[in-house]
């Protein structure tokens, strides 16, 4: 299974241009598509679920042209958007059973046994007879999930799925994640570095419409190992440190300030080496 996406670019009526010449090619796994708001990666993800239409560049998944053939990648494609509305009034199981029936499972007996069989692997079988409108953030989460694993998708898009969740519910949430076959596309759009860190054996990422990173998190940590070094500040010194470092991230910390620079040379001045990770990857790209 292979997604291929080729020189992809979108301009808003507004004149917003949210794709600038994006490519990636993601093969089977989870695969991290991190950027901050407003990068482009909903444009991204709704294109490649086919609610809309690039300008210019082509997706290829699995020998499906997902532009000429919007009906075929629909037969595969689980989606999971960023606004995942609910109608309050269903409950979870009705719901699901109608959404197979629409994927066109059939026979009613199998209906039956997959919903149940989904609404355990997300864990909302004992809620099955709640109205979705009262639900909580997470529960809507695994809701979502299960409806998009309804009909055996090769293709698998959550968008922003955690942002908003409290932390146990974001534990959970990533644990059913990880549990999806690895022999599918699966792509987890995210502003969120641990989810990524957590989840990804591969990842990119996408800042003012452009990749600019890509790579496996660990190779991506390893090219700036040795390279970042950090210092406690006073939060008036940070402009100070801003002119004259790389400076990537500040972060509070027991009412001072930690920043992270990158240098390829120990910068003196009281900078301690600091072991790198995926944030200081991040940050440094977007930056
Ligand atoms: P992300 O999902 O990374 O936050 P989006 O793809 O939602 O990014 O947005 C990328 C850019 O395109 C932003 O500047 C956003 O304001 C703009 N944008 C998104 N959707 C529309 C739209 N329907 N019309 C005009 N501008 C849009």
């Amino acid at each position: 299974m292979n997604l291929q996406i080729n020189n992809l670019s979108k301009t808003y009526p507004n004149g917003v241009q949210a794709l600038k010449d994006v490519s990636l090619n993601i093969s089977n796994g989870m695969f991290g598509l991190l950027g901050p708001n407003g990068a482009g990666k909903s444009t991204l993800m709704r294109t490649i679920a086919t609610l809309q239409d690039a300008d210019s560049g082509e997706i290829l998944f699995d020998g499906i042209d997902v532009k000429k053939e919007k009906q075929e990648l629909r037969k595969v494609l689980g989606y999971l958007p960023q606004e995942f509305g609910v109608y309050p009034k269903v409950s979870a199981e009705e719901m699901l059973l109608y959404i197979a029936r629409l994927k066109g499972i059939d026979r009613a007996s199998e209906r039956k046994e997959l919903v149940k069989a989904l609404l355990n692997q997300v864990n909302l079988y004992s809620h099955r007879n709640k109205y979705l409108g009262g639900y909580s953030g997470g529960m809507k989460q695994r809701f979502g999930i299960a409806q998009a694993l309804i009909g055996d998708p090769k293709l698998v898009i959550v968008d922003e799925p955690t942002a908003g969740l409290d932390p146990a519910e974001r534990l959970r949430f990533n644990n059913l994640l990880s549990e999806i076959g690895e022999n599918i596309v699966i792509i987890l759009s995210t502003h969120i570095v641990d989810d990524v860190n957590e989840l990804c054996n591969d990842m990119a990422i996408i800042a003012g419409g452009q990749v600019v990173q890509r790579g496996n998190p660990e190779d991506l940590v390893n090219n700036i190992t040795n390279r970042i070094w950090s210092k406690r500040i006073r939060k008036d010194e940070i402009a100070a440190y801003q002119s004259k470092y790389k400076l990537i991230l500040s972060k509070l910390s027991a009412g001072g300030v930690v920043i992270h620079i990158l240098s390829d040379n120990d910068p003196g001045e009281g900078f301690k080496k600091e072991t790198a990770g995926l944030e200081d990857v991040y940050f440094s790209n977007i930056a």
